[in-house]
């Protein structure tokens, strides 16, 4: 961090770094040690009031730069996560527990989205159209829709802020971000990057703080739109409170209860890759996570011993160290979360095949006595049961193997018995069923062949049912930071 010598990390609000009003502070905590990293302001309904005036007031001037003029604050920014890719790595790595490897993907992320949006300035925008009367010309303009509040989850800290507020600023709106509190060091050193690059100062705000600060960004008369990433929990939340306020749109993101499907004719070395990577990378804490397998009764028992001894010996370590494989859970109360889970799928009488919910000491790594560590729980359940471990996002390593007879679409019901609707696998060596997949299975994301994992700023990144509310963010929020105007003009 620049400001290193800072006693207590500030707001950035109008170009300037600045106290909150509040007396409050809370730290940010290393998930792997329990070390304090730093301590910063923690922002008010006062603070964010002040952040929305100053964007408010940013916005006709920003607006009347030419998107060319205003992606090029952003070329820098993208210059810096390039040129700090390992030490930013090393800061997520350090503030959320993801294993280095992530961390550093985190930054690259960041980095193709900017780049998307900054290098789509020069593309054309809107339509031209043909019109039933001659020589009148028809357009489809976009408008920038004014002050756009981000609000932000802790486990992408980097490139999930940048997914909201690169496109929403080359498209002329002016920003109030309020990061995740449990990573508030990447919310700082990012709106450094901000300030380097001598934005127009109240363009870029940034208030820390927790949920009330949120709450406070949503409910502000000036927000335009609300772009929303966290728990299904809160984005239903958000979405309903902005439904109170015509003409104020909320693009929210949440989680997932995703599956993968193993037909009777997959690559058993794929199946069990994939399920692994999917499910304990990153300790199952990403919004697609798969939590469910659902595999054909002609390859259950062997995938289930081979997936089973994987997950026996996983193993926990330092995140900064190259050769880990799973890092910590985010903090205790979210070790809580996940216990609790695994003890329902307990009271809820499935049968356990793996519990490392408390893990030997000896697992621990040396020095990293304080983390909040958690090994896979992996279970077998009753494809058809209605349990709620079974269909509710744990956001852990909590796993459950469902086994289905029957073709392709018995095991796409079973995939689509939840409410939530982000991400999904099929893997199988059949074109036709991976294509039903495809085309039937009820999620934003589909995989084929592969891990559940990973995201392309090129595609559209966002769930149907209860994990989106219809606009996607990646390339797709242009859609929710401006407005369309049909423009006819007689000649
Ligand atoms: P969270 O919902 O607890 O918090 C997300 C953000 O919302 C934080 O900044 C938090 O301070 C803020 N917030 C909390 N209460 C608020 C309120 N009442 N009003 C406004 N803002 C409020 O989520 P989290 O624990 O940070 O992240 C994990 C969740 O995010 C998981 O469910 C995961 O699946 C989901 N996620 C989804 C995606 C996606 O793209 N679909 C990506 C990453 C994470």
């Amino acid at each position: 961090m620049s400001q290193q010598t800072a006693e207590v990390y500030q707001h950035y609000i109008g170009g300037e770094w600045t106290d909150g009003e509040g007396e409050e502070t809370f730290e940010s905590e290393n998930p792997a040690t329990g070390e304090t990293l730093g301590e910063f302001t923690r922002g008010t309904e006062a603070d964010v009031d002040r952040a929305m005036t100053a964007a408010d007031e940013a916005f006709e001037e920003w607006r009347a730069l030419s998107r060319i003029e205003r992606a090029e604050y952003l070329w820098d920014i993208y210059q810096e996560l390039k040129d700090r890719h390992d030490e930013l790595g090393e800061v997520v790595t350090k503030e959320c527990g993801k294993e280095i490897s992530e961390g550093k993907a985190d930054v690259a992320e960041a980095w193709h989205m900017v780049e998307w949006a900054a290098g789509d300035a020069r593309h054309p925008k809107g339509d031209v159209v043909p019109s039933e009367i001659a020589e009148k010309d028809a357009y489809m303009r976009r408008k920038p829709r004014g002050v756009v509040g981000c609000i932000t989850p802790w486990n992408f800290p980097v490139a999930i802020p940048f997914w909201h507020m690169a496109v929403a600023l080359v498209e002329g709106n002016t920003v109030v971000w309020k990061p995740a509190e449990q990573t508030p060091w990447c919310g700082q050193i990012i709106a450094e990057m901000f300030e380097s690059t001598g934005i127009p100062d109240g363009v870029f705000n940034m208030v820390q703080g927790f949920g009330d600060a949120g709450a406070a960004v949503v409910d502000d008369e000036r927000t335009a739109t609300v772009l929303f990433t966290g728990s299904a929990e809160v984005g239903h939340q958000v979405a309903q409170e902005v439904a109170q306020k015509p003409g104020t749109l909320a693009a929210c993101e949440m989680g997932g209860k995703n599956g993968i499907v193993i037909t009777e004719n997959a690559d058993l070395d794929i199946a069990v890759h994939s399920a692994i990577m999917s499910s304990f990378k990153t300790t199952g804490q990403r919004c697609v996570s798969s939590e469910r397998l659902i595999v054909h009764e002609d390859v259950y028992d062997e995938f289930k011993e081979r997936y089973v001894d994987i997950a026996k010996e996983v193993s926990v370590g330092d995140p900064l160290d190259e050769g880990t494989f799973m890092g910590p859970l985010i903090e205790a109360e979210h070790k809580e979360k996940v216990t609790k889970y695994n003890q329902l799928a307990e009271d809820e009488d499935v049968n356990v095949l793996v519990d490392r919910t408390e893990l030997d000491e000896s697992e621990i790594p040396d020095g990293h006595e304080g983390g909040h560590w958690v090994g896979p729980f992996v279970y077998e359940a009753d494809a058809g049961a209605d349990l709620r471990c079974t269909h509710e996002e744990v956001f852990g390593p909590h796993v459950a193997l469902l086994e289905y007879s029957g073709d392709v679409d018995d095991a796409i019901e079973i995939h689509n018995d939840t409410e939530y609707g982000l991400a999904g696998a099929i893997i199988s060596e059949d074109y036709r069923q991976i294509n039903r997949f495809r085309d039937r299975a009820e999620i934003g994301l589909a995989y084929g062949n592969l891990p559940c994992i990973g995201a392309e700023v090129q595609l559209p990144f966002g769930g149907v049912k209860k994990s989106g509310n219809g606009y996607p963010s990646a390339r797709e929020v242009i859609e929710a930071v401006t407005e369309r105007t049909a423009w006819t003009l007689n000649n």
